[in-house]
């Protein structure tokens, strides 16, 4: 088991032979990673933001355009895919339609002429590990789903690798049978503790997996953090509003001052909202930015409550929670209740927002803006 370092890491396609010029032609652009060993992280952002590509990458399936890999302390740039040492399961599981699982399981081994008994001996080990020892005989057109997915990410560390590399291995998988595997997977992992890079699109998947979340976009990588990390601490606005469901309400304010105190304010809203005096430092009478804060931190104010009248223009019951929607000028701002009244469109309530929960975003260029200490 091994680290890996990713070091000024850059990929450009060449679509020059391409009709259509495609504008932005980096996949990849200055990724600087540190997985630490043992560590479980994620790569997560939407499609086409260049995780795919990090992986494989890594894996030595692509070439790189500049930068370096290095895993544990060893620069791979120019390794051949079999001589990283990585095992790898990929979104799409494809198996040898006539070996069974057992078959399958040791291909791998059996080409590199390891001793039967040896193979053996794996095989029955890891088999209860990934729960597919009742499995071993069955073909694969048999198999479900997730018993697919189980019998790949067992092909995968049957070889002991340093570094195991997964591409979006639930993608195939439906809501419950996701569910399931991905505890499956956190077991696992827990078990074998091997440094683990997971591609996702899936906010979820990342947020209930990984150590360390790496949020990329266009290519870019936008933070580098925990799951509370990120969720708690976003850089900017980009990865405030990926992270979490709904997202976060981020919306265009003009902070006023009165009397020395300063409130953020919204157009065409009656709306105003106390800025947290953290932030006073860098606020002034007039500050235009954007103003985040996550659904679950606007409430429903009781009947003394000091919060202004708004009416709800969108109600949904989800069963153990209820999300409302009220306008805020043009914006649609959510809020999350656990509150069992039923609300219908047109009904009041007194708005209250957890100022303190508010983050400041530049409104250029997306960025936190921090209180300075
Ligand atoms: P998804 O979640 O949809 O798989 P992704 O985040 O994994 O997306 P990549 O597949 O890494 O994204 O693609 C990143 C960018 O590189 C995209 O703009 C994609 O169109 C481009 N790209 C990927 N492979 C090639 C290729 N072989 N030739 C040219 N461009 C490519």
């Amino acid at each position: 088991m091994a680290g890996l370092t990713l070091n000024h890491l850059y990929k450009r396609y060449d679509n020059s032979g391409k009709k259509k010029k495609i504008k932005n032609d980096f996949a990849v652009k200055d990724l600087n990673l540190v997985c630490e060993q043992g560590e479980f992280v994620a790569l997560l952002g939407p499609s086409g933001c260049g995780k795919t590509t990090t992986l494989r990458m890594i894996a030595g399936l692509e070439e790189i355009t500049d930068g370096e890999i290095f895993i544990g302390d060893r620069l791979v740039n120019k390794l051949h895919p079999k001589d990283r040492n990585i095992g790898l399961a990929f979104e799409d599981y494809a198996m040898y339609p006539p070996l069974n699982v057992y078959g399958n399981v040791a291909f791998n081994m059996r080409a590199k002429g390891v001793p039967k008994e040896e193979i053996d001996r794996k095989v029955r080990e890891i088999a209860p590990l990934m729960q597919i020892d009742d499995l071993l005989d069955k073909m694969p057109v048999k198999l479900s789903g997730g018993q697919k997915q189980r019998v790949n990410i067992a092909r995968a560390i049957i070889r002991e690798p340093e570094l195991l590399l997964m591409d979006e291995p639930l993608s195939h998988l439906d809501g419950k049978a996701r569910q399931a595997m991905r505890t499956e997977i956190k077991r696992l992992i827990n078990k074998i503790k091997c440094t683990t890079v997971y591609v996702t699109h899936d906010q979820l998947e990342a947020m209930s997996l990984a150590d360390k979340i790496a949020i990329i976009n266009f290519g870019v990588l936008q933070q580098f953090g925990t799951p509370t990390e990120v969720y708690d601490d976003p850089a900017n606005e980009f990865v405030a509003s990926f992270i979490g469901e709904p997202p976060m309400n981020i919306l265009e304010t003009t902070i006023i001052n009165k009397d020395g105190t300063f409130f953020f304010t919204f157009e065409d809203s009656n709306l105003q909202i106390a800025v947290p005096k953290r932030y006073y430092s860098v606020v002034s009478d007039g500050f235009r930015c954007k103003m985040g804060v996550r659904p679950m931190d606007v409430l429903i104010g009781g009947p003394d409550s000091q919060g202004t009248s708004e009416e709800i223009a969108t109600f949904e019951n989800l069963g153990d929670e209820r999300r409302i929607g009220v306008r805020v000028g043009d914006v649609l701002m959510m809020l999350i209740t656990e509150d069992e009244k039923r609300y219908k469109r047109g009904d009041v309530i007194k708005l209250e927002v957890r100022e303190e929960k508010t983050h400041l975003f530049d409104i250029e260029t997306g960025d936190r803006i921090r209180e300075k200490n």
